[in-house]
């Protein structure tokens, strides 16, 4: 069974293909060039009706994933 997303502004729920990903990063510069932060960042996900974009952030999939059962 395929995941499905749905936003949580206007309700659309689709496949994850038919959202947008992004994953925001910040750059800092440096005497010596610019660096990526090390943090890790949570993915924004853009809904294709509204455009308006949320955090696919799920703590259950955090909590799992660290479980090692995810
Ligand atoms: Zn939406």
């Amino acid at each position: 069974m395929k995941e499905a997303l749905k936003c949580p502004r206007c309700g659309f729920t689709g496949r994850p293909e038919e959202f947008t990903f992004m994953q925001e990063a910040t750059i800092y510069y440096t005497g010596r060039g610019l660096e990526h932060e090390e943090r890790e960042r949570p993915i924004m996900v853009i809904c294709p009706r509204c455009g308006e974009g949320f955090y696919l952030e799920s703590p259950v999939k955090r909590l799992l994933e660290r479980l090692g059962a995810g």
